[in-house]
């Protein structure tokens, strides 16, 4: 396994997913991020607040027999700080990267996709209730919203910047299907995913 050493306190990080672009120590808990070739320290992010949360990082994880890995999490809050949610990196037992979000016990996985042929709308053309063509299939707006990012932990393949808002809008389709739509400023990301329940994903209180 690849290792760094944190350019902050010089402890011996593991390298856990593929093209880390950005890391968080477990030993001092500052973050550093690639620039080029070399990994430059950013300092302390702020500290997740510890809520009670159906992952722990780097333990192994199962659902209707996918087995996966969360090894970095990122920590979003609504507009107006109603509330807030975590974007969990999980790398799968087959090497696959995706991400399950978390929003209380909504919890959904998401990969991402490459955008259609025909370009999605803009966010100001959409409205909450709108129905959208993805794929030969109807999507309807179920959320819009901006967000932003107010903390992360583990190690994640992009850099992402504290205080970084973007706008989203969640489309809901039939059999827990959905997508996200991802309005940042280097362009639109699309995410396809569905809605897992809970109660299905099975702990195995192991650490990978
Ligand atoms: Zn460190």
């Amino acid at each position: 396994m690849l290792e760094l050493t944190c350019p902050s306190c010089g402890s011996l990080i593991h390298l856990k997913i593929r093209s880390p672009h950005m890391i968080t120590c477990n030993y001092c808990s500052s973050t550093s991020i690639l620039e080029g070739e070399s990994w430059k320290d950013i300092g302390k992010l702020a500290i997740l607040t510890e809520t009670p949360s159906i992952f722990t990082l780097d333990h192994l994880y199962s659902h209707k027999g996918w087995d996966f890995t969360p090894r970095g999490r990122v920590r979003y809050t609504y507009d107006k700080g109603r509330g807030f949610w975590d974007e969990w990196y999980v790398i799968s037992s087959n090497g696959k990267a995706s991400w399950i979000s978390v929003d209380e016990g909504d919890i959904a996985v998401e990969v991402s996709e490459p955008l259609p042929s025909t370009p999605l709308p803009a966010f100001e053309n959409l409205k909450v209730g709108m129905k959208i063509l993805m794929n030969r299939k109807n999507f309807m707006v179920a959320e819009l919203g901006t967000c932003t990012m107010i903390g992360c932990e583990g190690m994640l393949p992009f850099v992402i910047e504290e205080n970084d808002t973007y706008n989203y809008a969640d489309l809901l389709g039939t059999r827990k299907e959905m997508y996200t739509i991802e309005y940042e400023e280097d362009g639109i990301k699309l995410f396809k995913g569905h809605w897992i329940d809970p109660y299905e994903i099975k702990d195995f209180a192991k650490k990978y």
